[in-house]
């Protein structure tokens, strides 16, 4: 029987069919740069994969608004 392609969880061995999807923000010596995606086995949520999420744009900070003087 030949080895099929088959994704297989390094923790827990099993197939990895489906991975639970995580919305991530990567950061770059303590600042925001992008938004990311982690996947993790949805038998014991070892990380298998992070990706820059390129279609999402982070949220800029915009100027500080008015002055908190006073
Ligand atoms: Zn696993």
């Amino acid at each position: 029987m030949a080895m099929g392609i088959q994704g297989l969880c390094p923790k827990c061995g099993k197939r990895v069919l489906h991975v639970n999807i995580e919305h991530i923000v990567g950061v770059v010596e303590g600042t925001s740069k992008a938004r990311c995606l982690s996947y993790t086995c949805i038998h014991c949520n070892t990380v298998l994969g992070v990706q820059v999420d390129h279609r999402a744009k982070i949220r800029s900070r915009s100027k500080p608004e008015a002055p908190a003087a006073g």
